[in-house]
Formats: C-alpha cells, sequence, structure tokens
C-alpha cells in the first residue's frame, strides 16, 4: 500500500478503530498504524512493541534511543467529562479539575477511615462505614468503566499528528535518523506507559538521557495553540521561546505550566518534554480542550494539524 494523506489514515482510524480500550481493539489498531508506518517507508526491524505495565503495549517507530521523540497516546478514554471536569468550557480545564474535588474529598476521607480508626479500631464499625458509602465507590468505578465511543481530538488527533510529522520527516535521511515517534498506551490510566518508556529506556540506554519529546495530544479541534511543560523542567524554561516561533509562524499560541489541575500528559514523564494542545477560551475564565471525554468528541479538523505538523518540523529542523 501507498503513503496514505492525513485524511486517509484518520478516515482508515475512524472507520475501523475509533476505540482502542480494551486490548484487542488495542491489538487491532497497533497492526493498522504499524503497516501505515512501514508505508512511509519505517522499516519492520525499526518498529518495536515496547511492553509497558499492566500489558501495556507502546508502539515504537524508529530507534528507540534517538534523541527527538515525537509522541501521542492512542488509548481511548472512559466517558467522564461531564463529572471529572465539570462546566470546563465555562470556568477552563484548571478550575473545572479543581471543581471536581467535590466529589474527591469524601472520597479521600472513605479511603483513609481506617487510619482514622487506627487507635481504636474495631473492624465492624469499619466495614458497616464502608457498605454505607459504597456509592462512592461505584462512583469511581463508573468513572473508569465506559468508554468514550467517540475520541476524535482525545486522542485520534494526536495520533494523525504523529504520522504527519513521521510522514514530512521520512523524507529527510538526516533528521529521519535522529527521530522517533511513540503511541503510548493507558496513558488515561495514569500516564503508565509513557513512564514505561522512560524507564525502559533509562535502563537499556543509560548514557543517552538527553533527550527532547514533543507530545501531541489534543489537536483536533481549537483556535489556540497551548504549549505546556511541567514546572522548572528544561523544556518549561523555553516556553517562552517555543510559543514565540509558533506565533511568528501565524498560530495564536499560549503556554502553560503543566500540574494536576490540567495540561498533563505524557510529557510530563521525561525530563524534556511539552506538549501541544489546541484549546479555547471558556465562557467565563481560563482554556479548555473541546469536548474531551464526551460524547461530543467527533471533531478531528485535519488542516489545522498539517499545518502544525509543518511549523514543529520546521522547528526541530533548526534545532
Ligand atoms: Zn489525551
Amino acid at each position: 500500500m501507498s503513503k496514505l494523506s492525513l485524511s486517509d489514515f484518520t478516515d482508515g482510524i475512524i472507520a475501523s478503530h475509533e476505540t482502542r480500550f480494551n486490548k484487542e481493539e488495542k491489538t487491532q489498531f497497533l497492526e493498522y498504524a504499524k503497516q501505515r508506518f512501514m508505508d512511509l517507508g519505517y522499516n519492520d526491524s525499526d518498529i518495536l512493541i515496547q511492553k509497558s505495565f499492566f500489558g501495556g503495549r507502546n508502539l515504537i517507530i524508529g530507534s528507540p534511543d534517538a534523541n527527538i521523540i515525537i509522541t501521542a497516546h492512542y488509548d481511548t478514554p472512559a466517558r467522564n467529562g461531564r463529572i471529572a471536569l465539570p462546566f470546563f468550557n465555562i470556568f477552563g480545564m484548571k478550575l473545572s479539575s479543581v471543581l471536581s474535588l467535590v466529589y474527591m474529598i469524601p472520597l479521600l476521607y472513605f479511603l483513609h477511615l481506617p487510619s482514622i480508626f487506627a487507635q481504636n479500631f474495631r473492624f465492624g464499625v469499619a466495614i458497616e462505614f464502608y457498605i454505607r458509602n459504597l456509592w462512592i465507590f461505584l462512583f469511581l468505578a463508573a468513572l473508569m468503566l465506559f468508554r468514550n465511543k467517540h475520541n476524535h481530538n482525545d486522542n485520534t488527533s494526536g495520533c494523525v499528528g504523529v504520522y504527519g510529522l513521521a510522514t514530512l520527516i521520512s523524507e529527510n535521511p538526516e533528521l529521519k535518523s535522529k527521530c522517533a515517534f511513540i503511541l503510548f498506551d493507558n496513558e488515561e490510566k495514569g500516564l503508565f506507559g509513557s513512564i514505561a518508556y522512560a524507564s525502559w529506556r533509562k535502563r537499556n540506554y543509560p548514557g543517552k538521557s538527553d533527550f527532547r519529546v514533543y507530545n501531541l495530544d489534543c489537536i483536533g479541534v481549537g483556535d489556540i495553540l497551548l504549549i505546556a511543560a511541567k514546572q522548572n523542567s528544561p523544556a518549561w524554561k523555553l516556553l517562552p521561546e517555543l510559543s514565540e516561533f509558533f506565533e511568528s509562524s501565524g498560530i495564536n499560541t499560549v503556554h502553560r505550566t503543566s500540574n494536576v489541575f490540567g495540561f498533563m500528559g505524557d510529557h510530563a514523564s521525561f525530563d524534556w518534554g511539552v506538549v501541544f494542545t489546541f484549546v479555547k477560551n471558556a465562557k467565563l475564565t481560563g482554556l479548555y480542550i473541546p469536548n474531551i471525554h464526551t460524547s461530543k468528541d467527533t471533531v478531528l479538523n485535519i488542516e489545522p494539524i498539517e499545518y502544525l505538523c509543518a511549523t514543529i518540523f520546521t522547528f526541530i529542523s533548526e534545532q
């Protein structure tokens, strides 16, 4: 099969691999993705499935110890956006995450109950408490249980972006030798895929700790490019410079700090890691990622992804 355009690559995912939630779906998606990267000229011998925790699998294309790593997570989230991120389109991602603590505080109390009882612990009392508050466990399970049937933005769009960059880079042999592309599993469950790759790389290539990770997450909808990194990391110090570059390329760009209250993702598993995300201004304050973890996640605009890929490609080439 010959090279696919970004929109044909996307159509192929949506038609047959729209959700990647259980093992079987993930296996079939990995097979599809692997074939598409081979169509771009990446050899079978340069493609690796690296095992992560709890049966997770990362797809690595190119040398696993490359200096430049372009990533996205391919796993499908649960449909929990309305509860885990209440009113995010009004309050923005960060404030909305704080709001969700309204549910989380009783939960933390619940889980720590045995230690509260510790001094004068009576088993029967604890059990009774747990049974009475069973709803909290059921509530949490429900947050993780139901797949979000649509996940165009989070994160089919990121996979499309990785494919787009792999397409551009495949035509530049010098750059190609420095780059690898990784599709991570289980980001939604707690960055498990990227944490597994980071520690695997440390073990297998101890002398190659100086590398950069460009992560693409939710680049399918939105009119503002957000670039984020975790506080005080080497990448975080470069954020003003990075956003200046994208701004001067004609993309409306902002930069933010990634933390537990927002713009977190696989990039945070690395010393040097940034994430690119398209966002919108929320109605009252802050920024939000449209449609994530909801049944409305059905929009994926190809053209802005193509332009973003071309701009990241220029940025990387000039480094
Ligand atoms: Zn995501």
